[in-house]
């Protein structure tokens, strides 16, 4: 499966969906759950919140991509990256998910420099607490403040 995607593509996009299910594949070998996995069964990488994550609901696929996340994206490589890309500066988000254009182009940029994708550097950002929690009236009223000012001028 893996040879047939490199084969066929040369997107960004898929080269990286490619590293996450390599690195799935590898963590499947590191946890030592490659001969328990059901043949018939197919690897799905997927994503996981924190909240399942802390729910203790995770299952065998999901703790594999989770060890793959660590694998593709290891801490410190994390904090080099936030260094190099935001000052080290944690990224501020609203309510529960919300990120302002500013936050979600610094994502952006994390997932470039990590070459992962956009949503697997979202939840590893969050794996790491490496969000700012505000309240999210803070970014609607600074939208709004904005709308306001280019209302007037
Ligand atoms: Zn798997």
């Amino acid at each position: 499966m893996l040879e047939q995607q490199l084969r066929n593509s040369g997107r960004e996009e898929d080269i990286r969906k490619l590293r996450f299910t390599t690195a799935h594949e590898c963590a499947h070998w590191v946890m030592g759950y490659f001969r328990e996995v059901d043949e018939d069964r197919q690897c799905a990488p997927g994503l996981i919140s924190l909240e399942q994550q802390q729910s203790g609901q995770l299952s065998r696929e999901q703790q594999v991509d989770r060890c793959g996340a660590c694998l593709l994206m290891p801490r410190f490589l994390m904090m080099r990256a936030l260094h190099e890309v935001n000052g080290g500066k944690r990224i501020p988000i609203y309510g529960k998910c919300v990120l302002s254009s500013e936050g979600d182009r610094t994502v952006q940029r994390l997932a470039n420099a990590m070459r992962v994708n956009y949503m697997p550097m979202r939840y590893r950002l969050e794996e790491l607490g490496l969000y700012e929690p505000h309240p999210i009236e803070e970014l609607i009223d600074a939208l709004l403040d904005r709308m306001r000012r280019d209302r007037r001028s």
